[in-house]
């Protein structure tokens, strides 16, 4: 059961996130959006910490994930991400957690999105030429997946 003090903690760790992006929002020069590729509802933090493990990476490359409900803290800001291949260098690296090719984000990962492009304007990107899906920066990748692909277009004309 969901208990009351369950949604204090989260709603703790959401702001903590959020407060965090914030400030690395005004260090770093470039935004990276990714999903994970793999079903919302089945995938944990641990999955993904496991998946990246294997891939050799020493922790979860991204800084920042955003679940059905939750966004946490992936890698430290203060470290370069395991992003995107020969674009890490000044990166913030944000992964949505699902596979947008199939499925849709949900009410809260869309009011995420917005704030963490409201968050990267007020620190100091006057537009949003430096925000990147993961294909825009390799054609091989769907990534972030259509649907979440589509979202992002939308969103950034509309905080713009
Ligand atoms: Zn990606």
């Amino acid at each position: 059961m969901v208990t009351v003090e369950d949604f204090k903690t989260r709603d703790i760790r959401i702001n903590r996130a959020l407060a965090l992006f914030s400030r690395a929002a005004s260090e770093k020069q470039y935004l990276h959006i990714h999903h994970s590729q793999s079903s919302s509802r089945n995938t944990s933090l641990s999955d993904i910490y496991a998946w990246h493990k294997k891939r050799g990476f020493n922790e979860i490359g991204y800084h920042f994930l955003v679940f059905r409900e939750d966004f946490v803290l992936g890698r430290s800001v203060d470290k370069k991400p395991a992003s995107i291949e020969n674009h890490n260098l000044g990166a913030l690296a944000v992964c949505f957690v699902g596979n947008f090719d199939s499925e849709l984000p949900t009410a809260f990962q869309e009011k995420m999105l917005q704030l963490i492009l409201k968050q990267w304007k007020v620190a100091g990107h006057v537009d949003f030429t430096d925000v990147f899906a993961h294909r825009d920066l390799d054609n091989r990748k769907s990534c972030p997946g259509a649907n979440l692909y589509n979202l992002l277009q939308k969103c950034k004309n509309v905080e713009k």
